[in-house]
């Protein structure tokens, strides 16, 4: 007989969904109110500004699209990828390789610019590839790779876009809270993030926010976006300025309480202090995993301090070691994908969950989980270097 469900307790340090913050589910557990209600209009607005804050932006049309990461994606690409458009989209791992398929299926003509898992973008490869199609109308690329836990160089590849007139469509799911990530000062053009990873939000809807430039492009289309749903034009109506809202779509009211909830714990805490919060957990992590003889995949000048990419040692069983993780102490870790299926961990420390606590926790359960290997150390001695660090930024 099904009965209501009650999930186990886990603790989230994988890549994504994490923690969720308690204040964040209570807010989503209260009523349900219409979505023209003026108190709910009033809430949207709210919404809209604390965006602003969290993407460093003044567009106007900074909202939550009704979906998850993947429906920022495809309502970014819709919108500014016509058929026969060119774009350039950079893909050192899985969601870059996502948005070029994409932007095939909505016409555009695709030029793939790899770079190595693991590593960034290359911008004097992005500066040949735009210099050998100057008709590029987009370049696509995503700013923290938690397929691999590289990050990009997001200032960089958007100053290449303006030398060379093209706009930029950036994947910012996993960065928005995370890492510094400045929209207008490096002149982002369509921008879209989730709620899951770094903003400590339940997992549905897709944060975006779109730059004058990029909204001249698309008055400028001569073809329909072929998505009804995800149509920027209408979007807007539903969630522009003042009396004139006409109905698109049910907003989902409760996960917009949720988001706003989230928004406002990270305006309380303020971006900066959660960017250099992130910064030291990784660190603390990062000396914690190396006192017990762990590496990380990603060169330390590329390291997303939210996703830790850690390499298996050769005579360690990947599953084995996260189901135990899992059923043993709670904790979910993430597994490599594509060529780095068994080769790496995703160990995430995004939001709510990249604390002390979660850092000692997870550090001593892998020591426990890996007991039977040759390289690895005990906990005790990662234990006390990640404890170094916080004690050495205590002091400074
Ligand atoms: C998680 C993620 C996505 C997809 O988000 P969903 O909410 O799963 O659709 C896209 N890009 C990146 C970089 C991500 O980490």
């Amino acid at each position: 007989m099904e009965r209501s469900f009650e999930p186990p307790q886990r603790i989230l340090m994988g890549p994504g969904p994490s923690d969720v913050s308690p204040r964040v589910l209570a807010a989503m557990a209260r009523p349900t109110i219409g979505h023209l209600d003026p108190a709910f209009v009033e809430l949207m607005t709210e919404v809209k500004s604390l965006l602003q804050y969290a993407f460093r932006t003044k567009n106007q049309l900074t909202i939550p699209i009704s979906g998850p990461g993947t429906a920022g994606m495809e309502a970014c690409i819709a919108n500014l990828v016509e058929p026969g458009d060119s774009v350039l989209v950079c893909v050192n791992g899985v969601f870059g390789g996502r948005m070029a398929t994409m932007a095939e299926r909505m016409g555009g003509v695709v030029h793939r610019i790899e770079s190595p898992w693991g590593e960034p973008i290359d911008l004097a490869q992005l500066e040949d590839a735009l210099k050998k199609h100057p008709k590029t109308k987009a370049i696509a690329f995503v700013h923290a790779e938690t397929s691999t836990g590289a990050r990009s160089d997001a200032r960089g590849i958007a100053s290449l876009a303006h030398r060379y007139g093209t706009l930029t469509i950036a994947d910012t799911v996993t960065s928005l809270g995370g890492i510094p990530l400045e929209v207008d000062e490096w002149s982002l053009d369509a921008v879209y993030s989730g709620t899951q990873k770094c903003l400590s939000c339940t997992p549905g809807l897709s944060p975006v926010t779109i730059s004058e430039r990029a909204l001249s492009a698309i008055r400028a289309r001569t073809h329909p976006v072929v998505s009804w749903f995800l149509d920027f034009g209408l979007v807007m109506s539903y969630w522009g300025e003042g009396q004139k809202r006409t109905y698109h779509h049910t907003a989902p009211v409760n996960a917009i309480y949720a988001l706003h909830e989230a928004l406002l714990v990270l305006r309380e805490e303020g971006l900066e202090k959660a960017w250099a919060r992130h910064q030291l957990n990784h660190e603390a992590f990062r000396a914690g995993l190396a006192a017990m003889g762990l590496e990380l995949l990603v060169h330390a000048d590329h390291r997303l301090p939210q996703l830790n990419a850690v390499r298996i040692p050769a005579d360690v069983e990947d599953a084995i070691v996260r189901r135990a993780m899992l059923y043993d102490f709670g904790i979910e870790i993430g597994g490599g994908l594509g060529d780095l299926t068994g080769k790496i961990w995703r160990i995430g420390l995004m939001g709510f969950a990249s604390n002390p606590r979660n850092v000692y926790r997870c550090l001593s359960a892998l020591a426990a989980c890996m007991r039977s290997s040759k390289h690895v150390s005990t906990a005790d001695e990662g234990l006390a270097a990640a404890k170094a660090v916080y004690v050495a930024a205590s002091r400074a």
